[in-house]
């Protein structure tokens, strides 16, 4: 499958570890009525690629929760939002504040607060299931793009809801770290959208207001 004049990067198993190679072909000319002859270069590009993906990494996913970054989230969320409401009327946004992060870093450190963050984000994360988008928005807060959650407002609203109120029990579990049992409670804010066209910002500014109220 090499195309002559095309790099082309491959995939393969050297001594036990996965490495990456490019390839460069190019066609000889040879004797006319005889078979073309190519030249393949190869180069190893194993630590080039793990360097993009490094940088990938750094700029589309928050470093301590390992989640989508908010310009990933931003970049995602309005195709997300489209295909949803195309598809299956009603789906919501999601914005999660944890309670009193900060009187837990006053407390026990920023280290023991990182560690309420990540757990957080993790529970969230398996509480919405595969299907749903988590990703950070900044500082204590999560969003959560809820997508497909039928035609019809009230069993949108009721899916929501119990997903929500799932959020909520896995958060209020303790967290066992540093030697200590670690109580940590959420507000959630939801902003139902449909095929009404409103942008992500009007969505996202509606969720952040629900939460304000809630909390
Ligand atoms: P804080 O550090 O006193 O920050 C208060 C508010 O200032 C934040 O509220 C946020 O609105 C703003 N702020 C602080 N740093 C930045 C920044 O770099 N960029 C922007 N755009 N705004 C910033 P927020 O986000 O609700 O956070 C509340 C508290 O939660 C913070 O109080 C801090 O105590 C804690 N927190 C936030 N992020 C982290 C984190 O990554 N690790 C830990 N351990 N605590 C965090």
């Amino acid at each position: 499958g090499f195309v002559p004049g095309k790099r082309q990067r491959h995939f393969m198993e050297v001594g036990g570890g996965a490495r990456c190679f490019e390839l460069s072909v190019a066609r000889k000319h040879g004797v006319a009525g005889m078979q073309p002859n190519f030249i393949v270069l190869s180069r190893d590009i194993t630590e080039r690629t793990r360097a993009e993906q490094q940088v990938r990494q750094l700029a589309y996913f928050d470093v301590l929760t390992g989640l989508p970054n908010r310009g990933n989230f931003l970049e995602v969320a309005p195709q997300l939002i489209e295909q949803s409401s195309a598809l299956n009327g009603f789906g919501a946004v999601l914005m999660i504040d944890i309670d009193n992060l900060k009187l837990i870093n006053d407390h026990w450190g920023h280290q023991c607060g990182d560690a309420v963050l990540k757990h957080v984000a993790s529970r969230i994360r398996h509480a919405v299931g595969p299907q749903h988008v988590v990703a950070r928005f900044g500082g204590d807060e999560l969003v959560v793009v809820l997508s497909r959650l039928g035609t019809e407002f009230d069993q949108a609203r009721n899916t929501a809801e119990r997903i929500c109120q799932r959020i909520l029990r896995e958060i209020s579990a303790p967290m066992s770290f540093a030697s200590r049992e670690h109580y940590v409670s959420a507000s959630i804010g939801v902003a139902f959208f449909d095929s009404s066209k409103k942008s992500v910002d009007e969505i996202v500014s509606g969720a952040d207001s629900a939460m304000f109220h809630a909390k």
